[in-house]
């Protein structure tokens, strides 16, 4: 029973029904935001409300006014969610020089742009990727400006990210910590046939108040309008580049998640090893691409005759490792993997904790001079066994086995 004569409370269900209805607006706002960006969001907000008294007129404006600023807050809430718990912006590389995660030096200039690193001073440093890519003499400059463009994609560890910069702007830093990125471009932008699109997926490490640092991915793209890079990068496009964002993503997420699981068991994973498999799931989402690449290409008639190649050497990893000995094992100090060689010039490719990441045929010279130039050296005897145990028992029945590229 409610209170009844003259001091019960007046209660307007009408009254009641907009708060609930505002309160769905504000939920659905922040429904793209995860879990820990919410954690880093106040309990509550204030909102202002403009009702005109004199309703002679029916004036539409305030109620736009009221949507407009509660967009806006919202969006300013969630922002500040986001820097709060995974300590960066969203599009934004953090500028160590201005200790701001937005600033004039925190997005790439234009859409053929990738992020290689910070200066000394910590300023974010943008270059075209076919600028790098000349600079190294990689052979991927063809894809951005062949005849086929197609994605092309490098990865830099957080040593050739971090190298330049000073250990003052960097050690008492807040915001997370590079780890990691891939470097791609040659996508091509939807209705403008002429120009292509580079972008940077940066991995950043947030140790901030956690017993187990969090990973998150982050896009740097400067996408032309009207497009967005959400929308180029959603599903439901079917692009290349929005297979292959999503499935680095999900890798991403699943070694998120083992990490939490390892840590309710009390297997912590150090820092180092966690930076480790963070290089190898950027070794495995390069070759993914490029998996996803020669898909692609298979489409065309051009590509045709290689699909159909016999001798795919892919299939002959496993038994080349079992049947190899240590002595055809190296390490390729430059991509940080594990080279395997077998018979006939075939050289199958893994990452450092066995996963089998590609096969190709090389001719014994580029072998020779890849071991010459100290590109690939022997890996000592201890290291190579244990890569055969765990490759060995990682295709004993009951395991998920040798993979050959995750694309899907
Ligand atoms: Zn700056």
């Amino acid at each position: 029973m409610e209170p009844q004569g003259p001091h019960r409370k007046p209660r307007s269900r009408a009254a009641e029904a907009i708060h609930r209805r505002i309160r769905g607006v504000v939920k659905a706002l922040l429904n793209g935001t995860d879990g820990d960006s919410l954690a880093g969001l106040p309990d509550h907000i204030e909102l202002r409300l403009r009702i005109p008294i004199h309703l002679q007129e029916n004036d539409h404006r305030d109620s736009v006014q009221f949507a407009d600023s509660l967009l806006a807050q919202v969006e300013t809430l969630r922002i500040q969610g986001e820097t709060e718990s995974l300590g960066h912006r969203t599009g934004h590389a953090p500028c160590y020089w201005c200790q701001a995660p937005v600033c004039q030096h925190s997005q790439p200039p234009d859409s053929r742009s990738i992020l290689v690193g910070w200066s000394a001073t910590g300023i974010p440093i943008w270059r075209e990727l076919a600028s790098l890519f000349i600079e190294n003499g990689d052979p991927q400059i063809d894809l951005l400006y062949g005849e086929h463009p197609g994605p092309a994609v490098c990865w830099l560890g957080e040593g050739e990210l971090l190298g330049e910069i000073l250990p003052e702007y960097l050690n008492d830093s807040l915001f997370a910590r590079p780890v990691g990125a891939l470097l791609a471009g040659g996508f091509p932008i939807p209705g403008q046939a002429s120009e292509s699109l580079c972008i940077t997926a940066l991995i950043l490490e947030s140790r901030v108040g956690r017993v187990v640092p969090r990973y998150s991915l982050n896009l740097l793209c400067a996408v032309p309008a009207p497009h967005h890079i959400d929308t180029i990068t959603a599903d439901h496009s079917r692009s290349i580049m929005s297979g292959w964002i999503g499935a680095l993503r999900s890798s991403l997420h699943h070694f998120q998640e083992q990490l939490l699981v390892d840590a309710s068991k009390g297997k912590r994973a150090s820092l180092k090893s966690s930076r480790q498999r963070i290089v190898d799931l950027l070794i495995e989402s390069r070759s993914q691409l490029e998996t996803l690449r020669r898909r692609n290409d298979r489409r065309t008639k051009h590509a045709q005759q290689r699909s159909e190649d016999p001798n795919r050497p892919t299939s002959a990893a496993l038994s080349d490792l079992l049947d190899g000995d240590e002595s055809d094992l190296f390490e390729d100090r430059r991509e940080s993997t594990i080279v395997l060689r077998g018979p006939q010039g075939r050289i199958h490719i893994f990452t450092s904790s066995g996963r089998h990441i590609t096969s190709a045929v090389y001719s014994t010279d580029s072998i020779q001079s890849r071991i010459a130039r100290s590109r690939w050296v022997p890996m000592t005897k201890t290291r190579a066994h244990a890569l055969i145990d765990r490759v060995r028992q990682s295709t004993e029945p009951g395991s998920p086995g040798l993979s050959q590229g995750h694309a899907s």
